[in-house]
């Protein structure tokens, strides 16, 4: 007899955290559909979900490690395969010292509940300052942004829109109707943006492109791109110039007024209309909307960080939310406050320029390196040089900028070794690939999700179905790899787990939040024997909804999460400033010198002739990120990876809808099918990261039949952000030619 079950979990594939429905039969997904019963997605999905099915099934997914051989690559037991990657980094560390040792993370890992707790027990082991990971590639702006002006670690103190009560919304260098939030975490993004004028109020759309946020929006305005910064800074002058600067909650927390006025002098809409493409008469009056409405939000997100001005764009964006008293206000931006506070296991307080990188000097945030960096650290010999990397679910090759750059950096490690279940164009350069279940085989808890979320979320995301039986889970890999590295390999797993739990209890007993709750005793009653599930348990029950290990018996811990299969919401954002704010002052920096010392920057850029063409990227509903090209639910349809070209830029270059463009920077050149399309400004061409298969030594049967071309061979790391070394994405100067 078939063994049919339904098992309620959150999809994998984008911020959102959707509920699912996922239809079981014996060992086989039979369907996929949203769960009407979670009081957050109420039943809404987007393509991408089905993915969690053709993941499943896929037969180019790695079931077991492999070892690269002469003749391609070799299955190899998990035991064979630790040993070789711990002898191999422990004599590379010896050699070269822990630096040598660099690692990556790519974003799927923060689905992953283990690898998002078990993570910084691999990095704890390895010592190494050579750390990277996807948010130095697109977020690092926002990290350094909120880090300066909060003082908080990232994402402890990220305003989210309260988009649901929201009666003014300026999206800006974003798109949500597509990526369904970043950020921002919510299901149904289009439903949610669309309320907001169904209910009365304004969505107003700032972007390069005509993007699908833009067609429901009730206006869209085209900006240059690298603008964003100011275009914003034009509304800060226009609220001063006007005298209609308010503060509302955040009154009498702030610092640094006088010095914003003074910067945003020099910021007259008038002076910035060229420069952005907007009329200053239009800059104004959206300045005048925002202050006059009941509540209103800027959220800028992607556009406005992979470009020359990332931060000061970020920072812009927050000062208008300050200044038209919307910080912490229903419908304005707010703070989430998580039922699982995982600052309550480290130390929380921002910091960044402790160290510079080795090779161009740029800052350390957070303990990250810029992305930007991590070829020049491969390739530059001298002391500190990375000859040894770990990657945890990447595909850089196909994301970093100047893609060709990272791959020969790949090619010419000492030792590489991925944590990933496909061997893609990344993975193909590694010496061992360490497969991880699929995300349909893992349960877990979106934990930094819900902290950015726009309700107050918490929810158990159950395997659909088990791994098999010789699967390590993430956090295993990194314990293992872990212990060896410590030299702990005489201890077995679950001494190694129980200091792991110890060690996160003291850190979040250490705020003295529970004076009376000692770390015996949450090891005594935490609920679980090895995992990550346990150390959830602990992080539900001393947060704020949380039981207090039995001293507040109607409070939340593992169980009554787990048994309440399709969620449980605990309210809209709530006002919380004053527990957020985590600078010496303990007011918020409006003005902290990095942005403030990069002004000069943007204004020499303002003074400088415009390119005739640049490059941007775009989000599609069917792709985050490259290993949804493997998937075949995804992949039907029309070619999705092609040049948009405005109607005038095309008759200028020459180029024909449906013909070839030569598309050429400074680091390389690709030829990409033409679609020409008034959805895009002229002056501006746009491709969608993430594709270019097809590489040799790739087992990705899906993504290689439609290989696409990859937008990054052009995308240059020596053009970036000043203030945070975030690589520029979006705005490449480009040629563009008939093909
Ligand atoms: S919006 Fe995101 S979370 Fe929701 S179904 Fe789509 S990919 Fe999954």
């Amino acid at each position: 007899m078939s063994d049919k079950r339904s098992v309620h979990r959150v999809c994998p594939f984008c911020e959102a955290t959707c509920g699912l429905t996922v239809e079981v039969d014996d060992d086989a997904i039979v369907g996929v559909r949203g769960d009407r019963d979670d009081p957050f997605s109420k039943g809404f999905i987007c393509p991408k979900a089905y993915g969690l099915k053709g993941l499943y099934h896929d037969p180019d997914r790695l079931r077991r490690p492999v070892r690269r051989t002469a003749d391609g690559f070799e299955e190899i037991s998990w035991e064979e395969a630790y040993d070789e990657v711990a002898s191999r980094l422990i004599a590379i560390r010896d050699e070269h010292g822990p630096d040598a040792i660099g690692t990556y993370t790519g974003n799927p890992i923060v689905h992953d509940l283990g690898a998002v707790l078990y993570r910084p027990v691999l990095q704890r082991a390895l010592g190494s300052r050579s750390l990277f990971n996807s948010a130095a590639i697109d977020t690092l702006p926002k990290i350094v942004q909120t880090g300066l002006m909060f003082g908080r670690s990232f994402p402890l103190a990220v305003p989210i829109p309260d988009i649901d009560r929201s009666d003014y919304l300026l999206v800006i260098g974003a798109n949500p109707a597509v990526s369904h939030g970043s950020l921002m975490t919510m299901p149904d993004a289009p439903g949610r943006l669309k309320a907001v004028t169904e209910r009365g109020g304004k969505l107003v759309v700032v972007d390069p492109r005509r993007s699908e946020t833009a067609q429901i929006a009730s206006e869209h305005h085209f900006i240059r791109p690298g603008s964003d910064a100011a275009f914003l800074l034009a509304i800060v002058h226009t609220l001063f110039e006007e005298d209609r600067v308010t503060l509302g909650a955040a009154e009498d927390l702030v610092e640094g007024l006088d010095d914003v006025q003074e910067v945003a002098r020099e910021f007259s809409p008038e002076s910035v209309a060229e420069h952005c493409g907007i009329e200053a008469a239009e800059i104004r009056r959206i300045a005048r909307e925002l202050s006059d409405a009941e509540s209103a939000a800027c959220y800028g997100r992607l556009g406005t960080c992979v470009q020359e001005f990332g931060t000061l764009a970020s920072w812009a964006c927050e000062l208008v939310n300050i200044l038209t008293g919307n910080l912490d206000r229903p419908g304005g931006v707010m703070f989430t406050r998580p039922a699982a506070p995982i600052d309550a296991a480290f130390d929380g307080r921002f910091a960044m320029g402790r160290w510079h990188s080795r090779v161009s000097g740029r800052p350390e945030v957070e303990g990250l390196i810029p992305s930007s960096t991590m070829a020049e650290e491969i390739l530059t010999e001298g002391p500190g040089q990375v000859r040894a990397m770990i990657l945890m679910m990447t595909n850089a090759a196909r994301s970093a900028a100047n893609s060709e750059r990272i791959e020969e950096a790949f090619s010419r490690l000492d030792f590489l070794v991925a944590i990933d279940f496909y061997i893609n164009e990344t993975t193909r350069h590694a010496d061992i690939i360490l497969p991880t279940p699929s995300p349909a085989e893992l349960s877990g808890y979106e934990v930094p999700f819900y902290l950015l979320s726009v309700r107050n979320i918490a929810k158990w995301s159950s395997a659909a179905m088990p791994p098999p039986d010789d699967a390590q889970e993430a956090w295993q890999v990194f314990s293992r790899i872990g212990s060896r590295l410590m030299g702990l390999d005489a201890l077995d797993p679950q001494a190694v787990d129980d200091l792991v739990l110890r060690q996160f209890a003291t850190a979040a007993l250490a705020d003295g939040a529970w004076p009376e709750l000692s770390v015996d005793e949450v090891f005594d009653k935490v609920e679980g024997d090895i995992g990550p599930d346990r150390i959830l348990d602990m992080l539900l029950r001393i947060g704020p909804y949380g039981d207090g290990f039995g001293r507040k018996p109607d409070g939340l811990n593992l169980r009554k999460v787990r048994e309440a299969p399709h969620g449980i919401d605990l309210g809209p954002l709530q006002p919380r400033l004053d527990d957020v704010i985590g600078t010496e002052s303990g007011r918020i920096a409006l003005a902290p010198p990095t942005m403030v010392d990069d002004v000069p920057r943007l204004q020499a850029r303002m003074a400088r002739p415009r390119e005739d063409v640049v490059l941007i990227g775009r989000r599609d509903m069917r792709s985050t990120n490259s290993f949804t090209h493997n998937l075949p639910a995804l992949m039907k349809g029309r070619e999705r990876c092609v040049l948009q070209v405005s109607p005038a830029d095309a008759e200028r270059l020459g180029l024909v809808p449906g013909g070839a463009a030569r598309v050429t920077s400074r680091v390389g050149k690709l030829v990409a099918p033409v679609v020409v399309t008034d959805d895009l400004m002229p002056g501006v061409v746009s491709l969608p990261h993430g594709w270019g298969h097809a590489a040799s030594g790739t087992r990705l049967e899906v993504a290689n039949g439609r290989p696409g071309v990859n937008a990054n061979l052009l995308t240059d790391n020596e053009a970036y952000d000043v203030a945070s070394g975030t690589a520029v994405l979006f705005g490449t100067p480009v040629s563009v030619e008939p093909a």
